[in-house]
């Protein structure tokens, strides 16, 4: 069925047993399984003007479907939340591909034993091959900290080298701090593979739904137990009660239309902005995104092309290549990365981690602890730097802990419950 919109101004708060603000997967999921398993009515709270949160995409004015929000790739080692996912579209096949453009010559990221032919010449690179092989293993992973920690020179040399040119500045871009300055995860995420293998992730399951995220979204969202109110903001919508007038007083009641709303009431949204910042702002990195559109078959060799030496935007992506869409003119988006200073204006995209930022954070949190039934999940409410398949887990689980809350089940029978499969379609 379709997704039932409402106005929030016609919404009686009474006819509804749960509130999720955002609808993005966090939120989309956890109001699907209440509504679908506990029989719950689910009242869905979005400010923005349409769902699917960043993962929305849409086609432009030149036919093309483009990820709003920064290109969107679904990996996966978990078979359960991609059989969770399948149970509702259709997927096709796509493995993504990263070529750094390293002064005008492309080379593969992750850097792997093919990069280092380009960087090091066939002859140098298969000596700097074995070493890396004997030292850590074939079709390893190792970070580029690991890697720079290294004592050997020739291992040094080979640190050196990704390092300045393929982190170094595109760091400098995304996060406005050097290598050594961002969370050591951050630079994981994208390891120096000893491998021949070029797809940028190596998960068991990678793929883009079959007719878009948003066609997603609309299918998760759509149930008759689901009402969603676009443009709404929750800020506007909750009134918060606070044990007294302490600055770290813990939340008390959260009132919506002046009464207690008693009910599972789920959060995806920044949790410093439901405070309105009375700590200070909670730092997050924030994107531009600038669209062309040419007449051309394809711009790019491959998805995305990332800018590791040159530009001052940090990656192109070629959505045509992502979404698998045939058409003779092709629409590029290019991804320049700033500080979150505005919050009417900028969309907080990335939490800055550190310890720092972490407590910051718990000192937020810590005001919703008393509040049993405020929950906190997902990107922006939890702070941290989550892929779509880990928030898709987490949004199971903790809808398997509302559902046996709600039904009296226990937690091992409503688990059980979030893997029955009906329906599925074939990957196709
Ligand atoms: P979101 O998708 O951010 O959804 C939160 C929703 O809450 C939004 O719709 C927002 O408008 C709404 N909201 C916030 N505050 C309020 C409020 N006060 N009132 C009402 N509504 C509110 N992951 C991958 O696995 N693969 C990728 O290729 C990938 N690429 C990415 C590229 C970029 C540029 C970025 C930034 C992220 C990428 N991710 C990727 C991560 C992915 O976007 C997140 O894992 C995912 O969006 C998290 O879902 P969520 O529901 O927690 O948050
Ligand atoms: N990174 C880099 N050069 C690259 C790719 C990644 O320096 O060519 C670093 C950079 O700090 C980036 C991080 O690794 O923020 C994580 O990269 P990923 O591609 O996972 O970022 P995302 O797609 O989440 O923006």
């Amino acid at each position: 069925m379709s997704v039932n919109y409402s106005n929030y101004r016609d919404i009686d708060i009474d006819s509804f047993d749960a509130v999720v603000v955002g609808s993005g997967f966090a939120g989309s999921v956890v109001a699907h399984e209440l509504a679908d398993r506990a029989d719950m009515k689910v009242l869905v709270i979005e400010k923005r003007a349409h769902i699917a949160g960043n993962m929305y995409d849409e086609y432009d004015d030149a036919g093309i479907l483009v990820h709003k929000y920064g290109p969107h790739i679904f990996h996966t080692t978990s078979q359960r939340v991609f059989n969770y996912l399948r149970r509702y579209v259709g997927w096709i096949g796509y493995q993504h591909h990263v070529l750094a453009d390293w002064y005008g010559t492309y080379m593969p990221v992750p850097f792997n034993k093919n990069s280092m032919e380009i960087a090091f010449g066939e002859e140098r690179a298969a000596h700097l091959i074995q070493k890396l092989v004997d030292t850590y293993g074939d079709e390893r992973k190792v970070t580029i900290n690991e890697l720079r920690a290294s004592n050997d020179e020739e291992l040094s040399e080979i640190a050196d080298f990704v390092y300045k040119n393929v982190f170094l500045y595109y760091t400098q871009k995304q996060w406005g701090q050097t290598p050594e300055e961002v969370d050591p995860s951050v630079t994981a995420r994208v390891p120096v593979f000893i491998s021949r293998d070029d797809r940028y992730f190596q998960d068991t399951y990678q793929g883009m739904p079959a007719f878009g995220y948003t066609d997603l979204f609309e299918k998760i969202l759509g149930h008759d137990n689901i009402t969603v109110c676009l443009d709404t903001d929750a800020t506007g919508v909750f009134d918060l009660d606070f044990e007294s007038d302490d600055e770290d007083a813990k939340l008390s009641a959260i009132k919506i239309h002046g009464k207690e709303f008693t009910g599972p009431i789920v959060y995806t949204g920044p949790l410093d902005e439901l405070f309105i910042g009375r700590f200070g702002r909670l730092p997050y990195r924030s994107l531009d995104f600038v669209y062309e559109t040419y007449d051309e078959e394809y711009k790019l060799p491959c998805g995305t092309v990332n800018y590791t030496v040159t530009e001052d935007y940090t990656r192109i992506t070629e959505f045509k290549h992502l979404t698998g869409q045939k058409a003779s003119n092709t629409t590029i988006m290019k991804e320049y990365s700033c500080a979150y200073e505005d919050p009417d204006r900028q969309i907080p995209y990335y939490a800055i981690l550190n310890d720092e930022n972490r407590a910051h954070y718990e000192r937020y949190k810590a005001l919703t602890e008393s509040l049993p039934n405020f929950h906190l999940i997902g990107r922006l409410a939890e702070y941290k730097y989550y892929n779509m398949d880990k928030i898709v887990l987490n949004a199971l689980e903790l809808s398997s802990e509302l559902v046996a809350e709600a039904t009296g089940v226990s937690l091992l029978e409503a688990s059980a419950g979030a893997d029955g499969a009906t329906g599925a379609s074939e990957v196709v």
